[in-house]
């Protein structure tokens, strides 16, 4: 048990310096810059829209659209196609950073996280010597909606599994499982590609929508095969691609999760939606750091259980500060 706690790091960390990247949005097809900056301890991730002045802070409450992405938005400012970029920094185990942006769309890259990985693996990752608050989940959680379900289990460590089914002769049922640490992030699933239909994408097009979607930015794939001419980077790139999606959108806790997440037919709401049913269960999970002790090595500390506190609030929505004073402190 202590085993697969030792893999998840006690300590907050953010980058060294700051990393630059260039590309274009998905949706709009225009150019966007952005730069990912150093960040104070319990800064969490944050957006900064560098045209507009506002910051968007990288919360399930500040979601407002999840049609095509994970869409964020604080008053008139929005920042959309966030997940590929927060499951990156996920993955390499980044918890503080503020990430500044002149348009509205994360830059698509090449419809995978692995641009950011290889770009922000370039500056040394810095420990900052506080606790990492972590959620961790108590009684199963489940959340359903037609033929989705996505269940929330206790596990010493963070999992995620997905399944997906399509009615096509190049996808049908694919299952996938990973215990997610930078290493097995890095090499399984960063690097798989957004996918799309060409049906589909026709009608986007119509609709004004995937202006700068193209094969550079995505594996297209018509009744019968694949029509980029490089292939499919893994025989299952789609499902794992879906792993990669679920690690993004529920970065949006404001703190990685010590579970194991099962997903089946899920897509951006339904991720949303198994959020929402966290906050709605606080009976189902408490919050912990991960203390070193010399003889016994890595011993979880409740830092606060929302049971214990009468179920009144929904603390990764506070100020990681406050949530610390908590009245019930209890070792273990
Ligand atoms: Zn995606």
């Amino acid at each position: 048990m202590k085993g697969f706690l030792k893999k998840i790091h006690p300590h907050q960390h953010t980058l060294s310096r700051e990393v630059s990247f260039s590309g274009i949005g998905l949706h709009s097809g225009l150019p966007v810059s952005m730069v990912i900056k150093p960040a104070e301890v319990d800064t969490g991730i944050r957006f900064f829209r560098t045209d507009l002045q506002e910051e968007i802070p990288a919360l399930m409450d500040r979601v407002v659209d999840t049609t095509m992405a994970t869409t964020l938005a604080e008053r008139n400012a929005s920042v959309s196609t966030t997940e590929h970029l927060l499951a990156a920094l996920t993955g390499l185990g980044i918890d503080n950073a503020l990430v500044e942006l002149d348009g509205s769309e994360v830059p698509i890259m090449d419809g995978s996280a692995a641009p950011f990985v290889q770009i922000v693996r370039r500056v040394e990752r810095k420990p900052q010597g506080v606790c990492r608050k972590l959620l961790k989940i108590t009684r199963e959680i489940t959340f359903r909606a037609g033929d989705t379900e996505i269940r929330l289990l206790p596990y010493d460590g963070y999992k995620v599994t997905c399944e997906i089914d399509f009615d096509h002769q190049l996808i049908k049922n694919q299952k996938y499982s990973v215990e997610v640490n930078s290493k097995r992030f890095i090499k399984e699933i960063a690097s798989a590609r957004t996918f799309g239909f060409m049906d589909q994408i026709e009608k986007l097009r119509a609709n004004g929508l995937a202006l700068g979607g193209s094969l550079a930015n995505a594996v297209v794939v018509d009744r019968t095969r694949v029509l980029n001419v490089e292939g499919l980077r893994f025989s299952d790139e789609f499902v794992r691609h879906k792993v990669l999606d679920l690690i993004g959108d529920l970065a949006l806790l404001g703190c990685q999760i010590i579970g194991h997440v099962v997903a089946r037919r899920s897509g951006h709401g339904h991720h949303l939606g198994l959020m929402k049913e966290i906050v709605a269960h606080p009976e189902c999970w408490e919050f912990v750091t991960l203390e070193k002790h010399e003889e016994e090595g890595v011993l979880t500390r409740v830092v606060s259980s929302t049971r214990e506190a009468g179920n009144m609030i929904l603390p990764f929505l506070v100020p990681a500060n406050s949530v610390a004073t908590a009245p019930s402190l209890r070792g273990s």
